[in-house]
């Protein structure tokens, strides 16, 4: 991809989801990198997880690092209908009754944008307990994690815990832009400088390059769907100052679109 090429800096390829430099791949049957997280968040990661399974809760993540490109094909798939926008109520959306600009909005209640996605940062992660699945599809959805679903006992343990290993929740609740996920837990002493870095340019010159479903209406309306969407979401508040950790911005690894 040609905006791979153009933006160099690595913590900017990072943050747009252009490089995995920064992922460390866990080993799965098939071995196909399927599974992955930043590598600077494992420790912290490992230790919310020990200290879970000591509470009989067995944290498994059910989606860690995407790409670029990989949120390029969700998107595109969305946006063509080729696969099923839902609405809060978990209702399809009929795309067909709607303009490219409610299209857009109605994905990224659910759906982030290619190159604002947190899950390129690789430090945010959505998690379940697969334990407490009780055979059951998860699906993702919030009713699953309240006080009556079959993950509420993860919920209600994360509530208490998961600022102990540095982690808390951006999409705590609606704001008017992306919907709550309760499943969505992001590790501050990363994301902090994810979103430090993120370049409303880069982004915008991103996009410009690639095959975006959608492309001239996102870009007229850029900076207002950042605002709405990436930027309207829980400020983290957590004293985390007992941690300190410096992204490498000096490796010199392969990007990759
Ligand atoms: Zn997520």
């Amino acid at each position: 991809m040609k905006s791979a090429q153009i933006i160099t800096n690595d913590i900017f390829a990072q943050v747009l989801g252009l490089t995995d430099q920064h992922i460390h791949y866990f080993e799965t049957p098939t071995n196909t990198k399927t599974l992955g997280i930043h590598r600077l968040m494992l420790t912290d990661f490992q230790a919310l997880v020990t200290s879970a399974a000591k509470a009989d809760i067995e944290i498994k993540i059910a989606s860690g690092f995407r790409s670029f490109e990989r949120q390029l094909v969700i998107w595109n798939n969305k946006f063509t209908g080729k696969t099923a926008i839902k609405n809060s109520g978990g209702e399809q959306v009929n795309i067909t009754e709607l303009n490219e600009d409610e299209i857009v909005a109605a994905i990224m209640l659910y759906s982030a944008l290619p190159g604002v996605s947190r899950h390129h940062w690789g430090c945010d992660i959505d998690i379940y307990a697969a334990n407490l699945l009780a055979g059951k599809p998860l699906q993702l959805e919030p009713w699953e994690y309240e006080s009556s679903g079959p993950m509420a006992k993860l919920s209600t343990w994360l509530d208490h815990n998961a600022a102990t290993f540095g982690f808390y929740f951006p999409y705590d609740c609606y704001r008017g832009g992306i919907a709550a996920e309760p499943w969505h837990l992001s590790y501050v002493p990363l994301a902090k400088q994810y979103q430090a870095a993120f370049s409303l340019e880069n982004l915008q010159q991103c996009l410009f390059n690639s095959d975006l479903s959608g492309k001239s209406t996102i870009l007229e309306n850029l900076p207002n769907l950042v605002k709405r969407f990436s930027n309207n979401i829980n400020v983290c508040e957590l004293s985390l100052h007992n941690r300190s950790i410096q992204i490498n911005t000096d490796t010199t690894g392969e990007t990759r679109g």
